[in-house]
């Protein structure tokens, strides 16, 4: 069984197919604690949930006639069962999964079992200001391949830095999609522009939150 917080349809705010429908599938539970988080609500089962089985998720997705599916939290990796939700949706050709993952949980194991299918990982790396850095797996930039994306969460001038370091020490757009995603009201977006600009960085992408321009920023279920 999963805790699931919340389920939707609406469009992919920040990932690879931003600004398509997409199914959307919130887990309870997180294993870090981000400064900046915007789901706190996810973070310990505070809030409630209701306990849904694979089948009962894969036919909700079925129904909603959604191609994109996207796994979020919390961190999802942390569901007990995710092995077998993830075998049912790998079955599926038609659908299109994206698993967005904290960036504390290795996703090799995940890697290996599903190679060449349809499931895609969306890694974040968490960067000083969000006080969880220690905790992230770098064993993943060894994983990640050029369907999967590392999003680099940026709070501050000292976050983007970091990042062109990260980035070009670890060859990281050779081996995936990178993308630069603002911490919404807490860095300007026209600053990773500027930045991108001046280091002449073409292989990059910035990822505002799209579902924050459309609606109000704490705003569920969109
Ligand atoms: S990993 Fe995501 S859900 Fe967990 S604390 Fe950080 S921002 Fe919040």
């Amino acid at each position: 069984m999963f805790k699931v917080i919340e389920r939707f349809i609406s469009i992919d705010g920040e990932g690879p197919t931003s600004g398509e429908l997409a199914a959307f599938i919130r887990f309870e539970g997180c294993n870090l604690r981000c400064t900046w988080c915007d789901t706190k609500y996810s973070w310990d089962g505070s809030c409630s949930y209701e306990d849904q089985d694979a089948e009962g998720i894969y036919q909700y997705i079925k129904d909603s006639g959604a191609r994109n599916v996207t796994l979020t939290g919390g961190e999802p990796l942390l569901q007990k069962d995710m092995f077998h939700l993830l075998d049912l949706l790998s079955l599926d050709s038609a659908l299109h999964i994206h698993i967005e993952t904290n960036g504390a949980i290795d996703i090799g194991k995940y890697k290996v079992r599903y190679q060449g299918g349809n499931i895609r990982y969306i890694v974040d790396y968490k960067l000083p200001a969000s006080g969880m850095e220690r905790t992230m797996k770098k064993r993943n930039f060894e994983h990640v391949d050029q369907d999967d994306v590392i999003k680099f969460v940026i709070a501050s001038e000292g976050d983007l830095q970091e990042t062109w370091r990260i980035v070009n020490k670890h060859e990281l757009t050779r081996k995936c999609r990178v993308f630069l995603s603002p911490v919404a009201e807490s860095f300007e977006p026209k600053k990773i522009v500027e930045f991108m600009v001046s280091r002449k960085w073409h292989d990059v992408r910035l990822q505002v939150q799209v579902h924050k321009v459309i609606w109000p920023k704490d705003m569920r279920g969109v």
